[in-house]
């Protein structure tokens, strides 16, 4: 069986419902992951933000421009009274779920309900649509099945006997419906897999059922060479490794979630990108293939710390990394990029939940330098540690101030630290010394 994901552009709109519908409706048994339509999410963390807040009238104000939207959306889309009722109840129950969380006070489950609201809706009416077309649609709720544990990572037992017992009680259903993003927590409360959290959930759900192929669609032809919002000219590139395409997607492209490839890569299910308003073009295929050598591709995480610990008598002081290492994991905090040199050690780390304690500490035996809004770029390809072309990427020394650089850490990727004020000028500039160069020979 496959596993579709379509992201919110792909269901954003009638039109794209309906390319959607044509896509899934060939006959095929297949369980179908959809996101919120584009822009719910995003009004849904301001709504609860308003909360936050305690803006209460602005927050209803809001949730009442929802609940509009959503009214346009069935007008549009459903002409089958009853279904079209059907829906409007279910959109009311909603409507009713965020007034009722306008009046709570804030926490964090407050924000998970809020936000599971926009899967909740895009999976209803998108059933309801497929089933005035009469198409056997089964809509499955993922918190039936989908769960985190303790550490937020995937219960997977857990998913794979709730999924498929809940798939062979509805043995006559041609296509399975589901929420992606949300999910239970290890306590049974609503939780997500955060945000972009989706293709995650595709991915988790092809594990669990053992699928052929997990396909995630969305509003763009493939895994570009770089990142398209910033700089033109890119392109899509047919095939990647899992390797590849996971340090691509950690080190932030959008793309894919930074977790997407991790529960299919050991059991080699292929994970395909594809464009649902542009069907026929390739997209990409990730498997454990390695297809060519040298820098495949560019992308940027912001919102990156710089930490630099400094110790006079780092010299001879051996421990001295131990220490350092053993305060971060106290702090669960992981770490990104890391460069050494005689006295000091600089690293990177993007979760500053637990900053304040992690320099408290490092402080006892060492001068700490914190840098905040900082950008990691990475270059990423097979080998590129040793390719003759790598070489080109380093004329960006004369444009950016580089902050570090961490070369061999795998032969896969590169990553330099640059301020995030010169991310666009360095994704424009490495653009054109790697691939535009690579045309011109
Ligand atoms: P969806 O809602 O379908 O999940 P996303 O917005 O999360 O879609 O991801 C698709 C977007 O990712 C593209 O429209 C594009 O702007 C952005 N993007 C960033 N980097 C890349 C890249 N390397 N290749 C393709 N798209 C990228
Ligand atoms: N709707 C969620 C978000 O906007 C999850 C997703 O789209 O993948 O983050
Ligand atoms: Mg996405």
């Amino acid at each position: 069986m496959l596993v579709l994901k379509f992201g919110g552009t792909s269901v954003g709109s009638v039109t794209n419902m309906t390319n959607v519908k044509n896509i899934i409706n060939d006959g095929n048994k297949k369980i179908v992951v959809l996101s919120a339509m584009s822009g719910t999410t995003n009004a849904l963390v301001e709504i609860s933000e308003t909360i936050k807040a305690k803006n209460i009238t602005e927050a209803k104000q809001l949730i009442a421009a929802l609940n509009d939207k959503y009214q346009d959306v069935i007008e549009e889309l459903l002409q089958d009274q009853t279904l079209a009722n059907e829906a409007t109840a279910y959109i009311l129950e909603v409507i009713n779920t965020l007034l009722t969380c306008a009046e709570k006070p804030h926490n964090e489950l407050l924000y998970n309900t809020i936000v599971s609201q926009g899967e909740l809706l895009s999976t209803f009416l998108f059933t309801q649509f497929l089933k005035q077309q009469g198409i056997n649609a089964q809509l499955i709720s993922a918190l039936d099945f989908m769960r985190v544990d303790k550490a937020h990572e995937p219960d997977n037992f857990y998913i794979k006997q709730n999924l498929n017992r809940i798939i062979n009680n509805l043995p006559e259903a041609d296509i399975y419906i589901t929420q992606g993003f949300i999910c239970l927590d290890a306590e049974g409360a609503v939780a997500n897999l955060q945000r972009g959290g989706s293709d995650y959930t595709a991915t988790i759900i092809g594990a669990a059922i053992n699928a052929e192929e997990v396909q995630i669609w969305t509003d763009i032809d493939g895994f570009h060479n770089n990142d398209p919002r910033f700089v033109q000219d890119t392109h899509a590139i047919s095939n990647l490794s899992f390797d590849e395409a996971a340090e691509l997607a950690y080190f932030g492209a959008k793309i894919l979630h930074p977790q997407t490839v991790m529960p299919v890569r050991d059991l080699d299910i292929p994970v395909r990108l594809k464009n649902t308003m542009a069907p026929a073009a390739y997209g990409t295929l990730i498997t454990n293939k390695i297809h060519g050598e040298g820098i495949k591709a560019i992308a940027a995480k912001d919102n990156i710390t710089a930490i630099k610990i400094k110790s006079g008598r780092m010299l001879l002081a051996h421990g001295f990394l131990k220490k350092v290492f053993e305060i971060f994991e106290k702090y669960e905090t992981s770490i990104d990029m890391i460069t050494t040199s005689e006295i000091a050690v600089s690293l990177t780390i993007d979760d500053t939940t637990n900053l304040s304690h992690i320099v408290e500490e490092l402080e006892k035996f060492s001068s700490v330098e914190v840098d905040e809004y900082r950008t990691i770029v990475c270059a990423v390809g097979n080998n590129i540690v040793y390719h003759p072309d790598t070489p080109k990427l380093f004329q960006i020394l004369q444009d950016v101030n580089i902050r570090m650089i961490a070369y061999g850490g795998s032969n896969n990727n590169i990553s330099l630290l640059i301020n995030t004020s010169d991310k666009v000028e360095t994704l424009r500039k490495l653009n054109r010394y790697i691939f535009e160069t690579e045309l011109a020979e």
